[in-house]
């Protein structure tokens, strides 16, 4: 692949222009939902609901392969941003839910179930320079992830009110580098990282140090499936024993306070339950 380098200050402008194009071509085939809102504490979770046309696509069953597709291997040309130092590329998730959600897959195949690397947090560091939003990842199958090659993934500001994500508004102070700790308003098993002042050289590195502090007080054996939120504030690391609960798949974006329900009946049962319920079920546990 010979994409051109992406700088930080390009992203927004690439990401917005990439996307007209990709949408005139069809190459970006956008999934429509109806978004709808539940209470939480002092903020609201987002829940979108699949519509009729969407969920009869989804349900299309894969052309049986031997080899199951790899759509990472060589990303569709019109839907690629550029290259990421030193490993990776920006590229459209192709059926995106959120507008402009960005996907960071590496050039050279590795498995999602892998353990992130320096590379990886250049790459979304470089990404976040650009884009103050919400990057996620889906380690391995239980926490969500439907392809097996690394990709990590960014969105714009969910909110509301200007938050990376609805959770944002219930975490407590960060505590400082160095350190995690439990947030008590979240009701599941998870530790937070500060991340220290934005900007200072070695981004990556530092974002390094909080995962594997992270992975280390979670006790997180190698390739046991997890969530990570990432801005450039703040890391929550979240272990996972289930990928659904009630039919509900859960990904990095529902801890991030961001669901999607497949029918308005789910909608209704994650109302009734409450979503905090749901993230607690199909989290893991806390040692
Ligand atoms: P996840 O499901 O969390 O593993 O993220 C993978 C994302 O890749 C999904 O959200 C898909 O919408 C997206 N995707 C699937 N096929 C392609 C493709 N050919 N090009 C770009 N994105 C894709």
């Amino acid at each position: 692949m010979n994409a051109a380098s992406l700088p930080p200050t390009a992203l927004w402008h690439r990401t917005l222009a990439v996307t007209r194009h990709a949408l005139e071509t069809g190459a970006l085939q956008p999934i429509a939902t109806e978004a709808r809102t539940l209470p939480i504490a002092n903020t609201a979770f987002q829940v979108r609901v699949l519509g009729r046309v969407a969920l009869k696509e989804r349900k299309r069953p894969a052309p049986s392969q031997a080899e199951p597709f790899n759509p990472f291997a060589n990303p569709e040309p019109d839907l690629v941003l550029g290259d990421v130092p030193p490993a990776h590329v920006c590229l459209l998730n192709k059926f995106n839910v959120v507008e402009h959600h960005l996907l960071l897959v590496t050039r050279a195949f590795e498995p999602q179930d892998a353990l992130l690397t320096r590379a990886d947090f250049d790459a979304l560091s470089t990404c976040l320079e650009g884009l103050d939003g919400l990057a996620f990842y889906n380690a391995g199958e239980t926490a969500g992830a439907s392809q097996r090659h690394k990709h990590l993934q960014l969105v714009p500001p969910l909110g509301p009110d200007g938050y990376r994500a609805p959770v944002e508004a219930l975490l407590p102070t960060l505590p400082g580098p160095g350190r995690v700790i439990a947030a008590e308003s979240l009701p599941f098993a998870h530790l937070l990282a500060g991340l220290g002042p934005w900007g200072a050289p070695g981004q990556g590195e530092r974002m390094l140090a909080a995962y594997r502090l992270l992975r280390e007080a979670m006790g997180l054996g190698e390739h046991a499936p997890y969530n990570l939120l990432v801005t450039r504030d703040w890391m929550l690391l979240v272990p996972r024993s289930r990928a659904e609960h009630l039919g509900v798949n859960v990904n990095a974006l529902g801890f991030a306070g961001s669901l999607l329900v497949r029918t308005p009946e789910q909608f209704d049962a994650v109302a009734a339950l409450g979503p905090l319920e749901l993230l607690r079920q199909v989290a893991g546990v806390t040692p």
